[in-house]
């Protein structure tokens, strides 16, 4: 099957929806997540690193100084119309007014930096990564206010849906992600849900079985897109300790691929796809070493290279790269 012909990708989602390229702007907003400060654990997930899973963050800045960063920056030239994007820790984990502020302060932000460097940028949406068990009513109501003036999209951590034991500590559970769905959903908000393949398991790693599960369970909810990457480790998790026992060993670059397809062949083709490669730093990423290729993930896929290819090095230069 020509996989290409199944990808619906975000660039072009973004531009057909908003009549021109569309950027993220990437944002911490100094929240925390219930699986860290201890109301459910303080262990965090399994594969969590210490900043929420934001690396490429300027998390020591205020919101207004980091989309300020933003606007000083090359990026800002490469598009006009822009999404803030909420995305480390659990962005709807607060009181409502805490929440409110900080989306508040935000789109003011963006909309006093636009007025002074420039009078063409425009915000487009809000773009809110959590956990499910982070939604209730209250907060969709409070997310609903914003979609009169701006599209707003929330991101749901899954990950999988075979993790009854919670050996990932995730703490969250599938009925978890069915309630905050159908919540988001009844208020007509888009839900994007985040995937990794490769997901460590009691006895090693997660089997193809799993992440058929898993792709089934996408297709039984309502949601308009998905995020998928493989499964990376990287230091201070408990996954780096599992990985030097020699407990964990992730996929490689061509079980990863194969995976990758099998999901991709396998969802709506309406879905949106957001993503299908990690994007740890080098700095931080303990294996594997592929994760850092997104090129390599992306040829992959489109078969530009067929296995062979890839096997006789004609793209990599060696079998162990792929390893
Ligand atoms: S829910 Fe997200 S931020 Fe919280 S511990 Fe898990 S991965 Fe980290």
């Amino acid at each position: 099957m020509d996989i290409s012909s199944r990808i619906n990708y975000v660039n072009k989602y973004l531009k057909d929806k908003f009549g021109e390229r569309t950027l993220k702007i990437c944002i911490d907003a100094g929240f925390t997540c219930p699986n860290r400060d201890g109301s459910k654990s303080f262990d965090g997930c399994i594969f969590c690193s210490e900043n929420g899973s934001g690396e490429h963050l300027k998390s020591n800045l205020t919101i207004y100084s980091q989309i300020d960063s933003f606007f000083k920056s090359y990026k800002i030239e490469r598009a006009n119309a822009f999404i803030l994007y909420f995305q480390n820790f659990s962005n709807t984990y607060g009181e409502i007014e805490t929440l409110k502020s900080r989306y508040d302060s935000a789109i003011d932000a963006f909309n006093k930096l636009a007025s002074k460097y420039t009078n063409h940028k425009r915000l487009v949406g809000i773009q809110i990564a959590t956990r499910p068990d982070c939604i209730n009513e209250e907060i969709v109501e409070l997310l609903e206010s914003y979609s009169n003036n701006f599209t707003v999209t929330v991101e749901l951590g899954l990950q999988t849906s075979n993790d009854e034991n919670n050996f990932l500590n995730r703490c969250y559970n599938n009925d978890d992600i069915r309630k905050a769905v159908s919540l988001l959903r009844a208020k007509n908000i888009d839900v994007v849900v985040h995937v990794m393949l490769g997901l460590p398991t009691p006895t090693g790693i997660e089997t193809h079985k799993d992440i058929e599960n898993t792709t089934k369970f996408i297709n039984s909810l309502d949601i308009q897109g998905i995020k998928i990457h493989s499964c990376y480790v990287v230091k201070n998790t408990k996954l780096e300790k599992l990985f030097y026992e020699k407990k964990y060993t992730p996929l490689n670059l061509m079980e990863y691929l194969e995976e990758l397809s099998y999901v991709l062949t396998h969802i709506s083709p309406d879905l949106i796809i957001h993503r299908i490669s990690g994007d740890a730093p080098k700095d931080i990423l303990v294996a594997p070493d592929w994760n850092t290729h997104k090129k390599w993930i992306i040829n992959g896929i489109y078969k530009k290279f067929t296995t062979e290819d890839l096997w006789q090095g004609k793209f990599y230069k060696s079998k162990n790269e792929l390893i």
